[in-house]
């Protein structure tokens, strides 16, 4: 099964109908001026609009959020390599920059854009209801009726859970498998529709607008125009996080499901006991954000799931 690399970039904007009527306008065109690298094999845009509190350990934050001053916005785009990418970046840099720089009036802190490769996952292909007369009989006429997947619902009618975690160096083996095996364990709760452990190995200078002091300056010092310095200021894996630094992807048919799901962690107590057994190899985590996915190309899912 061919895994592409995923590019997550994250920014925190103002939580106003002006960001939401930008995002809606200007997302699609960033996306079209991204499909014209072959290499491009899909998107999934997402707005946080929580975090799982985990009882009171995070008693400042809940489940809905979203009457908050600002918003994270993290924008999946997934590619067939690294170098496909950072050259989509490269070519396309005076169109994505005119596209962007329209919405820095709503941006507070970033983008920041980090680079990773899926470690291990299970995702499903996105299913309307009206598909699954289909999808079923496919599966049951190539005589696999138990590999019919979960229905997972496409466009902002599921949940992401997106869980951070810092690895202690030399414990990152232990970590994978063991996260490996908790997945397995919350794969049997309700509303569970699928996952990706994700490890970061770089960051996209020019997806960051991360230039050289040159192309900084041009930029600062115009009404926003095109920088004829457009080189980024590093390289991807001069970025590389050390320690390793790892996101789980999970998604869930309800932000119930993901709280009550993820929380036999807690309260079963195998999924505990094996949970337990990642706890131990961190420095930092689990910090886990419930998002929304909005807009996505869902074509990255049949490839994933291609031979
Ligand atoms: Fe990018």
């Amino acid at each position: 099964m061919p895994k592409p690399y995923i590019a997550i970039n994250e920014v925190e904007m103002l939580n106003n109908p002006t960001t939401m009527e930008m995002f809606q306008n200007v997302g699609p065109k960033v996306c079209q001026v991204t499909a014209r690298h072959p290499g491009f094999v899909g998107f999934q845009n997402h707005i946080q609009f929580g975090i799982l509190p985990f009882g009171t350990r995070y008693g400042g934050g809940s489940m809905d959020m979203t009457k908050m001053d600002t918003m994270n916005v993290y924008q999946y785009t997934m590619w067939k390599s690294i170098k496909d990418h950072e050259d989509m970046h490269r070519e396309n840099f005076s169109s994505i920059f005119r596209l962007c720089s329209s919405c820095l009036s709503q941006v507070i802190y970033g983008p920041w854009e980090p680079l990773y490769e899926i470690m291990d996952f299970d995702i499903p292909v996105n299913t309307e209801m009206t598909d699954f007369t289909v999808m079923f009989g496919k599966k049951f006429a190539a005589g696999d009726p138990s590999g019919v997947p979960p229905i997972s619902m496409p466009y902002g009618k599921r949940t992401i859970a997106l869980s951070e975690h810092t690895v202690k160096p030399g414990r990152e083996r232990e970590f994978e498998q063991s996260i490996y095996e908790v997945m397995k364990e919350l794969s049997k709760a309700p509303g569970y529709l699928g996952y990706m452990v994700m490890k970061e190995v770089g960051v996209s200078a020019v997806g960051s607008f991360q230039l050289k002091s040159k192309g900084i300056h041009q930029i600062l010092e115009s009404n926003g125009e095109i920088p004829v310095e457009q080189e980024g200021a590093f390289k991807p894996d001069e970025a590389k996080p050390v320690p390793a630094v790892y996101s789980v992807h999970m998604e869930w048919a309800s932000p119930q499901d993901a709280m009550f799901g993820i929380g036999r962690v807690l309260f079963s107590h195998p999924a505990r006991e094996i949970h337990d057994r990642v706890l131990d190899t961190l420095i930092r985590g689990p910090y886990i954000r419930l998002l929304n996915p909005m807009m996505e190309g869902t074509t990255w899912r049949e490839y994933i799931n291609s031979e």
